[in-house]
């Protein structure tokens, strides 16, 4: 069976990419072990970065159809239930053009994403199949399968596999280990009656058993429980030991145990995400603990950053170099996720009462701290530096459309109709070249990310990050000489 694009894996990562590339019109086949949806509890939060790429898929509204977006932020509190620090939550519309969070179970987006694939003749998925050696060769890499067919041969394999992804391993990719590894036991309840209980996300920094409590969707609740020296990891996911734990919040006359298990958090980051014709996206990639709700959602943007890039590899439209801006791109970003989760980490899972009350009197000196997620640009790549490799933001148009559904999955150009007519014949044949689209004078919300910066126009890429900013036609022109 031969394709352009074999994906292995088809958990929420590589289902993401197979639905890109499968728009894109590449014969793609995903290979994935399980016959069904991982039904174990797993994420349950993404940011508005990530719905926007659910909304680049065509289904934003499957999407919101199964998750609810969160208005009230996390906070830390201590054993006292002191609020020490809050990641800022808000209702209104954020800049990714709808909320900033989002709450699902992941099973139903895994659905949502499977599903998507229908649409697409050209993605096939073989479920219930189990990829057991890869060889690449100079033409294509062949994936031997346990069952029929026996083999795949592709021109690209993208491990999507998890975190003990075997395209890493063929890749030979080494991991930076940045330090944090705990096992948490984590279980979804579903009310059966209403109780008092935050609708906020509620951080634990108890020393005695820190804990993360969560209102996920409709009467799904979600408990992380760090175990801590002496439990068990196989009897204290038992219901038995489960409810004795929670019981000042819940018990078995108020909620019934959907499922519970136990993880190791892991804060890893592999070197080496391309190795000729294998790539690796998602956890196969690299892993974060889960205190900023942010492992899936660094997935999704490895998808975002690779599915535009690939598609151009595989036409022949962009020389294959354009993979190796990947992850330089990607590392530094995500980095800058993990080791903020890292450091929140050693804020929750202080469990030396000494080192825990110290936090708090630190803490607890003035007003509640309140943070944002971080940020960051791109690292070095395919983009103009300055504000090149920056997050363009999803405001509505005029029309009350947002912004990417103007624009698709292609380059976009956008500026002042001065600068944009002014631009000479060879820039314009850049831009029909590389399919992107124009909008002069997009309206002021869009206008007013340039216009307070002193600029005039901006190149998005098709994953929306700007390839660059330019002040004039002359530097438009540049920016435009960047385009794939
Ligand atoms: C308790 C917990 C809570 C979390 N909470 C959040 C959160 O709130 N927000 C967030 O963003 N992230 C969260 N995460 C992280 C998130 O769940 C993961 O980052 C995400 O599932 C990774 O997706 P993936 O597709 O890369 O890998 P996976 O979901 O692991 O999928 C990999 C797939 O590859 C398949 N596979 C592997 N090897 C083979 C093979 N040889 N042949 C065939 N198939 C194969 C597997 O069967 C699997 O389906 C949480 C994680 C945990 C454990």
């Amino acid at each position: 069976m031969d394709c352009d694009v074999a994906i292995l894996g088809c958990g929420p990562v590589g289902a993401t990419l197979a639905n890109q590339l499968g728009a894109a019109g590449l014969d793609v086949v995903v290979i994935e072990r399980d016959a069904r949806v991982f039904p174990l509890p797993r994420a349950i939060h993404f940011d508005g970065e990530t719905m926007r790429v659910f909304q680049s898929l065509g289904l934003r509204a499957e999407v919101e159809s199964i998750s609810r977006p969160g208005t009230k932020g996390m906070h830390f509190v201590n054993a006292e239930d002191r609020v020490l620090m809050v990641r800022a939550g808000t209702a209104a519309e954020g800049p990714q053009g709808g909320a900033n969070n989002h709450y699902f179970h992941q099973p139903e987006l895994e659905q949502v994403l499977r599903d998507g694939l229908g649409r697409y003749p050209n993605v096939r998925l073989l479920a219930g199949r189990e990829a057991m050696a890869i060889d690449e060769d100079g033409d294509g890499v062949r994936i031997a399968l346990d069952g029929e067919p026996p083999e795949v041969r592709a021109r690209w394999l993208v491990g999507c596999d998890g975190g003990r992804s075997m395209v890493r391993r063929a890749i030979g990719s080494t991991n930076e280990d940045l330090g944090l590894h705990q096992p948490w036991l984590v279980f979804d309840a579903i009310l059966e009656r209403e109780l008092d209980l935050p609708d906020h996300t509620v951080q634990r920094c108890d020393p005695a058993r820190p804990m993360t409590m969560c209102c996920v969707t409709g009467q799904r609740r979600r408990w992380e429980i760090m175990l801590m020296p002496g439990d068990d990891p196989e009897a204290i996911a038992r219901p038995e030991n489960v409810w004795p734990l929670i019981s000042r919040w819940v018990t078995p006359a108020d909620a019934r145990l959907e499922r519970s298990a136990v993880y190791t958090f892991h804060s890893v980051i592999a070197h080496g995400w391309r190795r000729g014709r294998l790539l690796i996206a998602g956890d196969a990639a690299h892993q974060t603990p889960p205190f900023l709700g942010q492992g899936l959602c660094a997935g999704i943007r490895d998808c975002a950053n690779l599915a535009w890039k690939l598609v151009r590899v595989a036409r022949g439209t962009a020389p294959e170099s354009l993979l190796d801006t990947y992850e330089p791109e990607r590392r530094p970003h995500v980095l800058a996720f993990i080791e903020l989760a890292v450091r929140l980490g050693a804020v929750i899972q202080a469990t030396d009462p000494a080192v825990a009350a110290e936090r708090d009197a630190r803490f607890l000196q003035g007003e509640a701290q309140v943070f944002e997620y971080p940020q960051p640009g791109l690292g070095p790549g395919q983009h103009a530096g300055g504000f090149g490799g920056v997050l363009f933001p999803q405001p509505r148009l005029p029309d009350g459309r947002r912004l990417d559904e103007a624009l698709g999955n292609a380059y976009a150009v956008l500026g002042e109709a001065a600068t944009i007519d002014a631009a000479d014949a060879a820039t314009r044949e850049r831009w029909r070249a590389a399919g992107a689209v124009v909008l002069r004078d997009p309206g002021e919300a869009v206008a007013a990310w340039w216009r307070t910066r002193g600029l005039s126009a901006v190149v998005l890429r098709p994953d929306r990050y700007l390839l660059g900013a330019a002040r004039d036609a002359h530097e438009l022109a540049s920016v435009s000489a960047l385009m794939a």
